[in-house]
């Protein structure tokens, strides 16, 4: 670490929680998050309106850290005592997948947390709910599709289809129909800076793609006579009428005497603004119908997309020029279509925040209800759901949907687990420091009172009580308080010896009874005189 700045950024030191804490929400895979930090996310941040994006809370920290106060503020550091085996920084698409990939490999009982400055996990892949007239419409926050320019990767391609996305689908769960059959068309809008008036008006469509459409649409170009309609009434001047509407009907050869290999290769060296104009004899008017169009591909305008792209991506010129189908040097991959064999297109109703939900369901099982990817469009990802039943005393959670033997096995384990709970116990009760475990009357009380304890809190806290001065592991606690059905469910414990500390401890942060020791355990004080 030679910068100096980069020390005062904290960026030599071991990576610790604390460090993200400052205005981030925090979300962990292989842990449920202790209570503490999931009943602070009190609100579900697909359904919050307003300006999404970068929302107030998120850039804080940061601008603090640019502006050298962050420390001024930040606090001074405390060790949580949580160990992880995998900090990801960054809870988008990458993240998750990281998080899923590492877990894959290290097993389902390595420890993962995930930081991320946003409330709500996906990145650019989130999701935004509406409710109207008691309706929930979804739509998505930021990426659209599962889509690529290039070949998908077998890796890639592989998760998807390990998260049960069926690509291959979208022609049965989407209405191709639907937008046609209200009478709805693409539309083209031409704003006041560039055109001269604000206009927005129904497109007849070209044969090119059009963007966020399969690229198999297959619908016939619209004839000369809307076109002739359309341009009429468009802002544009009669230069600019006159060569689009002979853009788009004529049959020249801008380039004879070339074979069809060297037109290519002259239209992979020109950007479609100078074929408009240089080569179909267009006049500069034309162009701002077409700057904007290639923005979402390419990020830039028809002045730097080359016209070799633009005839393989539809736009008008080309008809009379003899090109062969296929792709040729110099193009690329955005104009291709389908340079995957397999059409690899799909998007859902949010967008790819379903790929980023379903990343986290595989991750935390219990935060999304469901099992598929069809029930997860429907799900509400919210861990607090689980904690706050787990804090209110229910002693397991179940997912909808679940198969009745399921339900049935649990509620035998539970049975099981009270019946053990309620058997008298013969050992005289433990008593430290004002706690005391009553193993005969199973009561637990602090200074003379009685503390209500549910069922498996009671059973918790015999366990440690009966092994007190000894650590015990995560798995020993959950195969005896549990079951062994449990083992590796870590963050069970940690939920219940955060909701026992809260009962018995003075500053259940600075416990004195049940010690945490990082990475191994649980510790219970042993008994006076013991
Ligand atoms: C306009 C637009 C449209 C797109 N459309 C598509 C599409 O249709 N299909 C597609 O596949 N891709 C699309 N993409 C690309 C898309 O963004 C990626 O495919 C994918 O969502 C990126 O995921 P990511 O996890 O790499 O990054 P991000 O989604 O950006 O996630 C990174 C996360 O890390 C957080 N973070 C960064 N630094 C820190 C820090 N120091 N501490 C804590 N948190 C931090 C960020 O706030 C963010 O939440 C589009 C991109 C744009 C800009």
């Amino acid at each position: 670490m030679s910068d100096r700045r980069d020390r005062e950024l904290g960026l030599d030191r071991p990576i610790t929680r604390r460090d993200f804490l400052n205005g981030v929400a925090l979300g962990s895979a292989g842990v449920l998050l202790t209570p503490r930090v999931v009943l602070a996310l009190d609100r579900y941040p697909p359904a919050l309106t307003g300006l999404r994006g970068s929302h107030d809370g998120s850039f804080e920290a940061a601008h603090a850290l640019k502006d050298g106060v962050f420390w001024d503020s930040a606090g001074s550091p405390r060790d949580t005592g949580e160990v992880y085996d995998l900090v990801v920084v960054g809870a988008g698409i990458s993240g998750l997948a990281a998080a899923h990939f590492f877990r894959e490999a290290a097993g389902p009982r390595s420890r993962v947390l995930i930081l991320d400055n946003h409330d709500d996990f996906g990145g650019h892949a989130r999701r935004n709910e509406f409710t109207l007239d008691g309706r929930v419409l979804i739509g998505y926050g930021g990426t659209f599709a599962i889509d690529s320019a290039g070949p998908w990767s077998a890796v890639a391609k592989a998760l998807v289809r390990d998260l049960g996305v069926d690509v291959g689908r979208l022609r049965a769960v989407v209405d191709e129909a639907l937008y046609p059959s209200l009478g709805m068309t693409r539309g083209i809008f031409f704003d006041r800076e560039t055109f001269g008036a604000d206009r927005l008006m129904s497109e007849p469509r070209l044969a090119w793609f059009g963007e966020n459409e399969p690229r198999e649409a297959t619908a016939p170009p619209a004839s000369a006579t809307e076109w002739t309609a359309f341009l009429a009434r468009a802002p544009l001047s009669e230069a600019a009428r006159r060569d689009l509407l002979r853009l788009r009907q004529e049959t020249v050869d801008y380039l004879p005497g070339l074979t069809s290999e060297e037109k290519k290769a002259r239209l992979a060296r020109m950007s479609y603004a100078d074929f408009v104009t240089k080569i179909a004899g267009g006049h500069p008017d034309v162009l701002p119908f077409f700057q904007a169009r290639p923005h979402s591909l390419y990020g830039v305008g028809i002045d730097a997309v080359p016209a070799q792209d633009a005839w393989a991506m539809g736009y008008p010129g080309f008809q009379g020029m003899g090109l062969e189908k296929g792709p040729a040097p110099g193009m690329n991959l955005d104009a291709i279509p389908w340079a995957d064999p397999e059409p690899y297109f799909f998007h859902f109703p949010d967008g790819n925040a379903t790929l980023a939900r379903l990343l986290v369901r595989r991750l935390i099982p219990a935060a999304i209800p469901g099992r598929t990817a069809d029930d997860i469009v429907t799900a509400r990802a919210d861990e607090s759901d689980i904690v706050n039943g787990l804090e209110s005393g229910a002693d397991d959670y179940l997912t909808k949907p679940f198969g009745i033997p399921e339900l049935v096995a649990r509620i035998r384990s539970a049975l099981r687990r009270a019946t053990h709970s309620e058997r008298p116990g013969t050992m005289a009760p433990f008593e430290s420091d004002g706690l005391k475990v009553d193993y005969g009357a199973a009561e637990v009380s602090v200074k003379g009172e009685p503390v209500k304890f549910t069922a498996t809190e009671y059973r918790l806290i015999r366990y440690l009580s009966q092994n007190a001065g000894r650590v015990l592991l995560p798995d020993q606690i959950l195969e005896e308080v549990w079951g062994p059905e449990y083992v590796g469910d870590e963050h069970l414990v940690r939920v219940y010896i955060s909701r026992i500390r809260k009962k018995i401890e003075d500053d259940p942060r600075n416990p004195k009874f049940i010690i945490t020791r990082s990475g191994v355990g649980y510790l219970m004080k042993k008994a006076e005189g013991a």
